[in-house]
């Protein structure tokens, strides 16, 4: 496997005034195509439950998956970003690919992740009751995660939110959490992220080994995916207050939907 260095994104070149070296690197077949959903599909908003796909963003994912092997990947909830999405057809990886589905009732679950399930069950509540004085916290239950939003909490309690999900998590060595844009997402403690996902996923859309892909992501969660996978290129949206392991950046969801107007006339 070769090794990545991180960068910083502004550093990075544009996946669209570089479009032609971007393409050489495809394969004659063209590349599997992963998107991550929130800030690379849907815009971020305020509350994560208003996230919400645009027309123009869904038909051009429909287009491309028509033309490239195509997953969506996502923080979310596999039948959460299902419904968001709403193209059937699709390959999905929900909760950062603990659960992943596909046409034709293709369907898997992670098998160590479901055996922490009973654990969530456990520590919600506790939570709930030790961050119920913070004002603006939200709390997003998915089927192998537990997201702690923290968009609507005062700056100044932030690192409340942070201290007391740390204290609860000590007892509970079975889960481990990430921070993502203002989420703190509480997960099985195995070593499953995006880019394990992917490689998954590339064996089921592809016949060949190892095909190229391309992933096109905003968070750190995506870093996984841009360090991980392997024979592929990352381009990352916007920034996230880190160093990345992408190779290439667009600046908004605009520019997705110019890339991909670009990747549909090749
Ligand atoms: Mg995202």
């Amino acid at each position: 496997m070769e090794t990545k260095k991180e960068k910083f994104p502004a550093d990075l070149p544009s996946a669209l005034n570089n479009f032609q070296k971007v393409k050489e690197a495809f394969p004659e077949s063209g590349p599997l195509l992963f998107l991550d959903f929130d800030g690379t599909l849907a815009p971020i908003v305020d509350h994560h439950d208003d996230a919400a796909i645009s027309e123009e963003m869904k038909s051009l994912v429909k287009k491309l998956s028509q033309r490239f092997p195509l997953a969506v990947v996502s923080g979310r909830g596999l039948s959460d970003v299902r419904k968001r999405v709403d193209l059937p057809e699709l390959y999905y990886a929900g909760s950062h690919g603990f659960e992943i589905s596909g046409p034709n009732g293709f369907s898997k679950d992670h098998e160590e992740a479901v055996k922490v399930i009973p654990v969530f069950n456990e520590i919600e509540p506790i939570l709930k009751d030790k961050l119920k004085d913070i004002p603006g916290v939200d709390f997003e239950r998915k089927k192998f995660t537990l997201a702690i939003h923290y968009r609507q909490v005062p700056q100044a309690q932030e690192e409340e939110v942070h201290s007391a999900v740390s204290k609860v998590l000590e007892d509970h060595k079975q889960v481990t959490k990430a921070d993502g844009k203002k989420v703190i997402e509480i997960r099985p403690a195995i070593d499953w992220h995006k880019g394990r996902a992917v490689e998954f996923l590339k064996k089921q859309l592809s016949q060949e080994e190892n095909t190229f892909s391309v992933y096109v992501g905003d968070d750190v969660t995506d870093e996984d995916a841009f360090e991980f996978v392997s024979n592929g290129l990352g381009v990352l949206v916007g920034e996230h207050g880190r160093q990345t392991f992408a190779d290439y950046s667009l600046k908004d969801l605009e520019e997705v939907k110019s890339f991909f107007r670009k990747l549909l006339e090749e």
